[in-house]
């Protein structure tokens, strides 16, 4: 049986596209490589992902995972062709704890949209890659992306305490750390200045997910 129809009659024709132009939209990123899958997926829970990387292992289908597509280095290139698996409808901040400084979000939320989010609820979330208004959390975490504030602040790993993920033969797995990796050392004189609520860090759902749990507990050693 074709791929699209099976996708279709296992995941619903609402998240299955063969169209050439949403092929071709999905065939590379920023960089000069590209490739066209035979079908996107764009899966809307972690249900979707599971049941799709059940299918493919099973019958041996590449897939390849992908956010906003605005990497450099050909990462969301289906370059085996098969599935583009698009995480961008699993875009929800599902929640921002002022009191613990933790969100827990879904992967294909953009990056500028997070960052917005906790401004909005007076915390910080440091990382700033200069694509953050096209990429994806989700992406920021497969890369470990950074931005200029790296420098002080580090990178994307700094701040996840926690991820959901799918493994290739389906099974859903979820960890969460008590304390993100330590951002790079700091002068004394900056930590002193450092409020205890000056990140928030997330937890975020889906193949890709991450907890970022609170820092304040790291700051006041
Ligand atoms: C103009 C421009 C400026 C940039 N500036 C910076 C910068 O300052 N700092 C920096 O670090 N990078 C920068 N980048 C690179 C890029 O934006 C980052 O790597 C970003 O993290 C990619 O996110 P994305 O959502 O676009 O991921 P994509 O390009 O879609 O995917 C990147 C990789 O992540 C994987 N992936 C994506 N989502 C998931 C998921 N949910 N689960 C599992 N794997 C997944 C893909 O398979 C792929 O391997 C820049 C790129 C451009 C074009």
């Amino acid at each position: 049986m074709e791929l699209a129809l099976e996708l279709r009659k296992l995941l619903g024709d609402e998240i299955i596209a063969d169209d050439p132009e949403v092929l071709a939209a999905h065939s590379g990123d920023k960089w000069f490589a590209a490739r066209q899958p035979e079908v996107v997926v764009f899966a809307k829970s972690t249900n979707d992902v599971s049941k799709l990387l059940q299918f493919a292992s099973r019958e041996k289908i590449p897939v390849t995972a992908r956010g906003g597509g605005f990497g450099y280095v050909g990462g969301c290139v289906p370059a085996q062709g098969g599935i583009a698996l698009s995480l961008m409808r699993m875009n929800r901040i599902k929640e921002i704890g002022f009191a613990d400084a933790v969100a827990i979000v879904e992967p294909g939320v953009f990056t500028a949209e997070l960052k917005a989010a906790v401004r909005a609820q007076k915390l910080f979330y440091p990382p700033d890659p200069a694509s953050m208004k096209d990429c994806t959390i989700g992406g920021n975490v497969a890369t470990n992306a950074g931005g200029p504030r790296c420098l002080k602040y580090g990178v994307t790993r700094n701040y996840v305490i926690g991820l959901e993920v799918v493994l290739a033969n389906s099974d859903v797995r979820a960890r969460h750390y008590l304390l993100p990796s330590l951002p790079p050392a700091k002068p004394l004189k900056q930590c002193r200045r450092s409020s205890r609520r000056d990140s928030s860090h997330l937890h975020w759902r889906s193949p890709i997910i991450s907890h970022w749990k609170r820092r304040d507990a790291m700051l006041a050693k």
